[in-house]
């Protein structure tokens, strides 16, 4: 069984000298919490300095692109290739609800640049997520429907994968982000967010077979230090996606710590 991850998302924000010392900080903690891989996504102009402030790297801690582009190169004016970034970023978050609602990134963008990561050895964190509350307890049927339909959270992770084989969808991982709960203080509960978890996994195993330990799935949505556990605890999540928690060393750090003692039960 993998590690769990926890993926600090700094969208863009920090000047460049912020950037470099919260990357230093998070880099001297990082290799005394065990048992969990930690990924930081700076904004791509500060890839290069948060490598170099990494200096002795520890063996948990990755960068990740907070986008990527689904071509080597060319003329796309704004965007930046995975190839600029090779051998420093292992992972790219793809289909951020910011970038899918500001930016219209739509579910085939997604897919390409889904398959474009796994053929540069990237492994891509996919957002998925409603807009609205789903109400589990009361309206199962209709929900399940409103998660197929077109623009739905399963129809979002559906196409995200369309271009996978089988074999390739352990190699990714999805971050549930509920939109509603994302930056806004009003995070999810852990069993809401279980259940939503399992519902994907249930539907990846009914329609492409894929056994529950290959898959991966963060959840994301205004976690902070108070309900890291509450999350960490239900078996159906596997790491977390953290936007504004993740800019202070301190509160990432101690995200990370808790992740690594409730998921190795420590
Ligand atoms: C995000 O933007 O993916 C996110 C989870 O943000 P926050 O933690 O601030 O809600």
């Amino acid at each position: 069984m993998d590690y769990p991850l926890v993926v600090g998302n700094w969208k863009m924000n920090l000047t460049l000298s912020e950037a470099t010392i919260l990357v230093g900080q998070i880099s001297r903690n990082a290799e005394y919490i065990k048992h969990v891989n930690i990924v930081l996504c700076p904004p791509s102009v500060f890839i290069y300095p948060a490598r170099d402030a990494l200096k002795a790297k520890p063996n948990n801690l990755y960068l990740g692109l907070q986008n990527t582009m689904w071509e080597k190169d060319g003329s796309y004016t704004g965007e930046v290739s995975l190839s600029m970034t090779r051998n420093i970023c292992k992972y790219s978050i793809v289909g951020h609800s910011e970038r899918r609602r500001l930016f219209n990134e739509s579910d085939e963008i997604v897919a390409k640049k889904v398959r474009f990561c796994l053929d540069n050895g990237i492994t891509p964190i996919v957002c998925v997520g409603e807009t609205e509350k789903f109400n589990l307890e009361d309206h199962f049927t209709t929900e399940l429907k409103r998660m197929k339909s077109s623009g739905g959270i399963l129809s979002q992770v559906d196409q995200a994968i369309s271009k996978l084989k089988k074999e390739e969808i352990k190699n990714i991982y999805f971050a549930y982000e509920p939109i509603w709960a994302i930056g806004t203080g009003n995070a999810a509960t852990g069993v809401y967010a279980s259940a939503v978890s399992y519902i994907i996994r249930n539907s990846l195993k009914e329609a492409r077979g894929i056994a529950d330990e290959d898959m991966r799935i963060l959840y994301g949505g205004s976690i902070e230090e108070s309900n890291v556990k509450e999350f960490m605890m239900q078996p159906n999540l596997n790491g977390l996606l953290v936007g504004g928690a993740s800019l202070k060393a301190k509160d990432f750090c101690k995200i990370c710590q808790i992740t690594s003692e409730v998921k190795s039960g420590k």
